[in-house]
């Protein structure tokens, strides 16, 4: 089964696209969920500026602008810069190297930027090397920029993708962000997807069973010292909690997408995840259906649906 949404959606004054500059990245995940395609690789500066034209004549106020790494992208800051002169405020999805930059969390707040997902998948240098494709000193960078954001007074959310090197330790992670950056650092720990173009990594061919305690020890470990937290693509039952909050892959409550390859479509986020999502007939008469994502349809055909047990 999938769930039925509605395929168009009106912009209003509420509405948040996604907007990709590009899949070009300075970081080489192997899991890396990005499409590949060449001509997904680096949007030209012309086309880009076209797009928040678009953008702001829909009436678009807001944006996540993400990529690949969309500080990487040399047309970055025209882009920016447009977008405050079409009146529109952004967030960021980065890996936040960049921002350890001197200077560069202070301009981007400049010129509006309001919030950041920074991916850190994981604390212990080694592990986050391997996961994110990085070297050590990437890795620096990437704590560098955190500090830097939280620093600047940017809200920020951390990124941490499930596999089979960090799941682990997720509970050390917590509490080393927690000494690290406070209690206002906002978590979200998102079970892989094998969509992208590192879809057949090795190190994310995990099962919901194999990480579903170490998910809700994180859970209650979070709620026990009030800290934000969020999971992406987990089926409810497979965290054992039907009232979970699961915020999909929309991290900043976007609205739209903007097609990364024509730049004049938007298309309901809603829309592209029931899409991607899917339910076995035995989900039917589960409680937590409505509120649940379902599984990929990848998994469902690797795995089959043995794991997942409806609310009654
Ligand atoms: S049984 Fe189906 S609808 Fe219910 S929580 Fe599991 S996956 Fe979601």
């Amino acid at each position: 089964m999938r769930r039925r949404t509605a395929p168009v959606l009106p912009v209003t004054p509420r509405s948040i696209a996604l907007f990709r500059l590009g899949e070009a990245c300075n970081n080489h995940c192997p899991m890396c969920s990005n499409s590949g395609r060449p001509e997904a690789w680096l949007t030209p500066q012309d086309d880009l500026l076209k797009r928040v034209d678009w953008l702001a004549a829909q009436g678009m106020k807001r944006v996540v602008v993400t990529g690949g790494e969309p500080t990487s992208h040399p047309a970055f800051w025209a882009v920016i810069q447009r977008l405050g002169e079409r009146g529109m405020i952004w967030d960021i999805n980065s890996n936040g190297r960049t921002f350890a930059q001197v200077g560069f969390a202070d301009r981007a707040v400049e010129e509006g930027l309001q919030r950041a997902i920074i991916s850190l998948h994981s604390h212990i240098s080694e592990v986050s090397e391997e996961i994110s494709g990085v070297t050590a000193k990437g890795h620096r960078e990437i704590i560098a920029g955190i500090d830097a954001l939280v620093g600047a007074g940017v809200p920020v959310m951390l990124n941490l993708v499930l596999t089979k090197l960090n799941h682990a330790h997720l509970l050390d992670y917590l509490t080393w962000t927690v000494a690290r950056w406070g209690h206002e650092i906002e978590l979200k720990v998102c079970f892989p997807t094998t969509v992208g173009r590192g879809g057949g990594w090795d190190g994310i061919d995990l099962r919901y069973l194999d990480v579903q305690e170490v998910v809700r020890a994180f859970v209650d470990a979070c709620e026990a010292i009030n800290l934000t937290w969020h999971l992406e693509s987990f089926p409810l039952c497979a965290i054992a909690d039907p009232r979970a909050r699961n915020m999909g892959r929309s991290g900043f409550g976007e609205t739209h997408y903007l097609d990364d390859i024509s730049g004049d479509r938007l298309y309901p986020i809603a829309h592209i995840e029931a899409e991607l999502g899917c339910f076995p007939e035995t989900c039917r008469d589960c409680l937590a259906f409505d509120r649940c994502p379902g599984v990929s349809e990848a998994y469902a055909r690797r795995w089959g649906a043995a794991e997942l047990v409806p609310f009654r």
